[in-house]
């Protein structure tokens, strides 16, 4: 990323969720890769350290794709929304909108051509429907150039134990083939 859009985006106060902050978390890893990782928002962890999916939810995601040979390292891993919601409530619709402009110019950015979107929040919101996850885990979606595989967000799993962890399992061979096809 530019170091323009980062500034920007690091100072950005377009919804609430500025005030109460540490720091904007922006994403981390290679920004050529071809695999692109969206959640719903930092939560504690991940607010003070500024890096997203260090916490436990991050650590099984990583194990789970660690399964179809992914680290963290072969992806770029980011949120729809870039600051915490306090209590690590679900961000509100607005909030959602207002931070929209910033992960969809990571996704014009960048080369990834296959985005995993984990949990409800992150797969709604970019494909635009309002499936719920049990109906659309899974299942591609093509848009604006790229494929979209939508998932159980990985704390859905911490709390849901073994059968979600199998579906995720399921929708990640989806990725895993499809990362062959486009290889
Ligand atoms: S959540 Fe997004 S839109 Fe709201 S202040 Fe943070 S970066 Fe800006």
């Amino acid at each position: 990323m530019k170091p323009v859009f980062l500034a920007r985006m690091r100072a950005c106060t377009a919804c609430r969720l500025c005030e109460q902050r540490t720091q904007v978390v922006v994403g981390t890893g290679d920004e050529s890769a071809r695999l692109i990782i969206l959640g719903e928002a930092p939560g504690r962890t991940e607010d003070e350290g500024g890096e997203p999916f260090r916490g436990r939810s991050g650590r099984l995601l990583f194990e789970l794709l660690a399964e179809i040979g992914v680290t963290r390292e072969d992806c770029f891993i980011t949120n729809v929304v870039k600051c915490r919601p306090p209590k690590n409530r679900t961000p509100t619709k607005s909030e959602i909108e207002s931070c929209r402009p910033w992960w969809e110019q990571q996704l014009s950015y960048f080369r990834a051509s296959i985005v995993l979107t984990l949990g409800n929040t992150a797969t709604q919101t970019v494909v635009g429907h309002r499936e719920p996850m049990s109906g659309s885990h899974g299942n591609p979606v093509a848009i604006h150039g790229h494929v979209i595989v939508p998932t159980y967000h990985p704390a859905a799993a911490l709390r849901g134990g073994n059968s979600v962890v199998a579906v995720m399992r399921e929708d990640l061979d989806v990725v895993a083939r499809l990362m062959k096809e486009r290889a």
